[in-house]
């Protein structure tokens, strides 16, 4: 039977989750929250959609309680807690030699990270256009469609690689294996680097941000920067296509209602992603001697917006 395990049990994570375990895996999520964790094993996940909404049996553990091990276990907690995770299920032996590692978190860097922590043949890379959230401990919504692509993080095809790609496909979750994962990993990353921070420090929803009339001159040389360090490091962005894909989510039928992620982490007074977005150019750019002025600035303002959330 092939076994999974949900590194990191958030909004993101129990969709997937819940999708693979509707398709007949056995999956177990894992998690540190303990009042979640306590919740979805007394009464199931409950899961709101579109059309209805029910309980979900499904197991969840806390990381130290894990005592099986996995074929695949996709990494879904936030970019700063990742690693920990995996640590303490390396230590607990949920990972094999042959357990696939994937991680379908925003922003740059993680395979670098988990490279420290296990052998670059076990991580795979994914990118995802599906959404969640969470309404409460134990409360998925679950609205709207996505896709995900996937590919091993040293760019080899093997044999994991179509099982996982199955996995996700029978659990209706629309994958596609990728020839060059990066590229929408770093376009992804891009959208993310812009209007994550603008609007978290705007305090504006996508479209309101988009109703200033210059925001050409905020954003395109964040977006400068970002493809000058990506081609430094072998990979090509198209410079008007990111300009344009960043404006494709301003519309209030596409994203432009919506506050990005980082904002609403920021107001419920938890640390945002931004070392992983703006902060990882950053670092990228210091490596090859790439400036990164408005990347870096972003970051900071992130930072300092970070100790007032939590003061
Ligand atoms: P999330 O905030 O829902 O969950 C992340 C972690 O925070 C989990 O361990 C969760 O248990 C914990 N957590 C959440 N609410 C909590 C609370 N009130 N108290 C204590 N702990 C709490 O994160 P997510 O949205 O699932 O994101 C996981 C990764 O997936 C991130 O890298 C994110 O950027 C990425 N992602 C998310 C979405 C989305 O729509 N949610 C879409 C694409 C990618």
């Amino acid at each position: 039977m092939y076994k999974i395990a949900i590194a990191g049990t958030g909004a993101m994570g129990g969709r997937v989750g819940i999708q693979m375990a509707q398709a007949g895996y056995d999956v177990t999520l894992v998690d540190e929250w303990a009042e979640h964790i306590e919740c979805i094993n007394k009464e199931g996940m409950s899961v709101q959609t579109e059309t209805s909404t029910y309980q979900y049996d499904i197991k969840a553990r806390y990381p130290e309680q894990v005592t099986d091990t996995y074929d695949l276990i996709i990494v879904l907690t936030k970019a700063m807690d990742s690693e920990t995770m995996i640590k303490k299920l390396n230590i607990a032996h949920a990972i094999k030699e042959d357990t696939a590692i994937l991680t379908m978190m925003n922003g740059l860097g993680h395979d670098e990270r988990f490279a420290n922590i296990v052998p670059k043949s076990q991580i795979f890379l994914a990118v995802t256009m599906w959404t969640a959230g969470l309404k409460g401990p134990g409360q998925l919504l679950l609205e709207g469609t996505g896709t995900i692509e996937l590919q091993r993080s040293d760019g080899h095809e093997d044999q994991r690689t179509i099982e996982i790609n199955n996995v996700f496909n029978e659990a209706k979750l629309n994958s596609k294996i990728s020839d060059d994962v990066f590229q929408s990993i770093w376009s992804k990353a891009t959208l993310n680097s812009v209007l994550n921070p603008l609007c978290t420090i705007l305090d504006k929803t996508i479209n309101q941000f988009s109703q200033y009339p210059n925001t050409r001159q905020m954003i395109e040389p964040v977006i400068e920067e970002i493809v000058a360090v990506a081609k430094a490091r072998g990979l090509e962005l198209d410079f008007e296509t990111l300009v344009n894909k960043i404006e494709a989510a301003y519309p209030i039928e596409a994203q432009g209602l919506h506050y990005p992620s980082m904002h609403q982490d920021l107001y419920k007074g938890r640390l945002t992603e931004i070392d992983y977005l703006n902060g990882q150019i950053v670092k990228y750019g210091k490596k090859v001697g790439i400036p990164t002025p408005n990347n870096e600035m972003l970051m900071h303002m992130i930072h300092q917006l970070e100790l007032k959330a939590e003061s």
